[in-house]
């Protein structure tokens, strides 16, 4: 019988993994597996680079109602990784989604690739909208343009302030999401309830909020006080022209967008953790050479694993963006906090470019000297 060893979200049994059509098959033995300890590991940036971003989206910015959202039917656009890399992937998580898509009696596990590929956007969102938080040297500023659309309100009735200025950033994943990840991240309102906590932060109050109803969208709040009498206005920004208007991000404190990409990380940590559980697992203990009980949270899958040590990783993580290639990569050891390509091969590319951008430019401006020459 299939079991998952709930301190991992992994079936405890090895396995075999093949691609067949649009899944993913494991086959399972009956012997149990070496226990592998996830915590700590970095696969979650591994499986976000299954996909890669393709910055695309543009709109402009408007004037828009006071309740209303603007909302896209659909994600961003992403482009999949080889097919190799997802098996050598799958060749070492096993399956994401627990007992979904499992039949118990041949001991398989079938994923549909599409979910897989889904998974992985969302959390390729994340790690790009953490990394805007991190060190200015490594963040790219309009790494999340036509990704997350920015709403300002003045003259809000603000739930806290009661008038108030809100200051909203909105991550919509589409309509529609393939099974069986879509039935992850839909929650009921207790859920949704649950996850909708306020923080003070200085004079603001941030929090967020998660609507799978009519599509899947992560939103993130700032509510500030508003004294200034002005008649109630909404307007919904562009990456660019918010940051014209933001606040002044410093060493010591955020800038509005950086908090309110902060607070779309946490709502989407905590959405992809809302069925995690503090209970009893059982590990094996070297030095006993037994298994134990231990005590601690209880995944159901090994996605919601991968999303909680990702959402451990924040708080000192250096997560980064490729500025050549677009691949996301972890410069935790490095001791510097200026790593800002994926690769050594990254690095070396992007100076030729730029030596042969500079090379035709020299050339050009030869050329144009010399027509002036002989002109005069
Ligand atoms: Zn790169």
């Amino acid at each position: 019988m299939l079991t998952i060893d709930t301190t991992t979200g992994r079936f405890t049994q090895g396995f075999a993994v093949a691609l067949t059509g649009s899944d993913i098959v494991f086959q399972f033995q009956d012997e149990n597996a070496v226990r592998h300890n996830p915590e700590g590991t970095l696969d979650f940036v591994d499986f976000a680079n299954l996909v890669r971003h393709i910055p695309n989206r543009s709109f402009t910015s408007l004037d828009i109602g006071m309740d209303d959202w603007p909302m896209p039917e659909s994600d961003v656009e992403y482009s999949a990784a080889p097919s190799d890399l997802l098996l050598d992937f799958a060749a070492i998580s096993g399956p994401l989604f627990g007992h979904t898509c499992a039949v118990q009696e041949n001991n398989t596990v079938a994923e549909p690739i599409e979910s897989w590929l889904a998974a992985a956007k969302v959390l390729n969102f994340a790690v790009r909208a953490d990394s805007l938080t991190g060190k200015p040297e490594r963040v790219i500023e309009n790494s999340l343009d036509g990704d997350v659309v920015y709403k300002v309100s003045v003259g809000a009735s603000s739930e806290l302030f009661g008038h108030g200025q809100i200051v909203a950033a909105i991550k919509n994943f589409g309509t529609v999401l393939p099974k069986p990840y879509s039935s992850m991240l839909k929650l009921n309102d207790e859920q949704r309830s649950k996850l909708a906590r306020c923080v003070p932060y200085g004079d603001a109050i941030v929090h967020g909020e998660w609507d799978c109803n009519e599509s899947y969208t992560a939103y993130a709040f700032i509510e500030l006080p508003d004294n200034s009498g002005t008649k109630p206005a909404s307007r919904v920004l562009t990456g660019e022209d918010f940051r014209r208007t933001d606040t002044m991000a410093t060493d010591e404190e955020m800038n509005y967008e950086q908090m309110l990409a902060e607070t779309l990380v946490q709502q989407l940590v905590s959405v992809h953790l809302v069925r995690t559980y503090v209970g009893w697992g059982v590990f094996y203990n070297d030095k006993l050479d037994r298994d134990m009980g231990t005590l601690g949270v209880q995944f159901n899958n090994y996605l919601e694993r991968l999303w909680y040590t990702f959402g451990l990783h924040h708080a000192g993580g250096k997560l980064g963006i490729c500025r050549h290639c677009g691949k996301l990569f972890s410069a935790d050891k490095e001791r510097k906090s200026t790593k800002i390509y994926c690769s050594k091969a990254c690095q070396e590319a992007e100076k030729d470019e730029r030596a042969k951008a500079r090379r035709k430019r020299k050339r050009r401006l030869e050329a144009e000297a010399a027509k002036r020459s002989t002109a005069s």
